[in-house]
């Protein structure tokens, strides 16, 4: 599929993109283009991506009535774009992004988009847009793919007008400052996903309902919200936006395994396979919350740490409830945490050689 290309007339000057490289933080700026492919469904059903297209950024035309305005029918990625040092930039296993935003457009009755056009919606963006690529030291092009339904009707049914975008946003650290274990929030009154529900799903709607749960973790000082199922024994599921893991002192490696509620994260299975050729002994399996408590007080658990895109690996300091505090050993250095971590970024930003063949060349 070919792209159209309109370049924008009134690009960010230089001046104003390096005072915001200089500083971007994170999801607050966005560069001077966007990727556009619409969808659309003829009355025999049959439908077609058509329109390919770069255009300026700026702000969307739809109708009040479009219909993921009032159902929520849309879905979204996020990936980045690592410069290295010989000025090239490059993304991390699109394809595996590809892929679950075709497992989560299925699971919210959105057309699958092929995965050769979203690989090359992100190239064609990141090209005309290369020079908001910052080279900063944990520093990349932070990449939002989305679908939105966009049909004008309040009839309830899958939309039969359809647009996947792309945008892009310079991104520094995700937490802000240096790399703090974060105390986190463990929400008892509020889930983000239940059986048969769309948690496995990367949607707008898990986030829309883990708000109210993540002000309660603010409100205590917590930076994000853990969530069990309180219908699986309290079972650890994941984070608002990240996924889960707990390092044990006899050298296992233990996440929740995918039972239908969780993100199949992408850093998850990185991880994972990094660990395991650590010599690591990987479960994926169920830990409970009184599993997670008793093994923080006989001292076998020696790390618990987040993982995602946005922020790589995040170490968890505190799990935080309304009474009570479990505390989880500090992880400086040569932590299991920070040793992926520092893999993980020297494999992104092309300081350690990638022999997983996980990076793809944007530009
Ligand atoms: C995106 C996301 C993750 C992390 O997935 P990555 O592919 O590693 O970025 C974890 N949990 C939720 C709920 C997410 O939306």
């Amino acid at each position: 599929m070919e792209f159209s290309q309109q370049l924008s007339t009134t690009p960010k000057s230089a001046e104003e993109r390096a005072k915001i490289l200089a500083d971007p933080g994170f999801g607050d700026y966005f560069t001077d283009h966007t990727a556009v492919v619409d969808w659309t469904q003829d009355a025999s059903g049959k439908g077609v991506w058509h329109d390919a297209r770069i255009e300026p950024y700026g702000p969307i035309m739809m109708d009040p009535a479009a219909s993921v305005l009032h159902y929520g029918q849309e879905i979204f990625e996020g990936l980045k774009a690592y410069r290295h040092a010989d000025g090239s930039v490059w993304t991390f296993r699109p394809e595996a992004n590809a892929a679950r935003f075709n497992t989560s457009a299925r699971r919210l009755a959105l057309p699958e988009l092929p995965t050769d056009v979203f690989i090359d919606s992100l190239k064609r963006l990141v090209s005309v847009d290369v020079d908001w690529v910052p080279s900063g030291e944990g520093e990349a092009l932070y990449l939002r793919p989305f679908m939105i339904a966009t049909e004008a009707f309040l009839g309830v049914r899958p939309s039969h007008e359809v647009s996947y975008r792309v945008i892009a946003s310079p991104a520094g650290n995700y937490f802000g400052g240096e790399l703090k274990p974060v105390s986190i929030w463990l929400s008892t009154q509020y889930a983000r996903a239940g059986h048969g529900g769309t948690g496995e799903a990367k949607c707008g709607g898990n986030y829309a309902a883990s708000l109210a749960a993540q002000l309660e973790a603010e409100a205590n000082d917590c930076k994000q919200v853990l969530f069990l199922d309180p219908t699986n024994d309290f079972a650890v599921d994941e984070l608002g936006g990240m996924n889960v893991f707990f390092v044990f002192t006899d050298g296992t490696l233990v996440t929740p395994e995918l039972n239908g509620n969780i993100l199949h994260g992408v850093t998850r299975s990185s991880v994972m396979e990094l660990a395991r050729e650590r010599g690591l002994t990987v479960q994926e399996r169920k830990i409970t919350i009184d599993e997670w408590r008793s093994a923080a007080a006989d001292g076998s658990l020696a790390e618990v740490f987040a993982c995602g895109t946005a922020a790589v690996i995040t170490p968890i300091g505190e799990l935080k409830t309304t009474d009570e505090s479990i505390v989880t050993p500090e992880t400086g250095k040569g932590s299991v945490a920070m040793a992926i971590r520092e893999q993980l970024l020297g494999i992104q930003t092309g300081t350690i050689e990638d022999t997983h063949g996980w990076l793809t060349r944007l530009v």
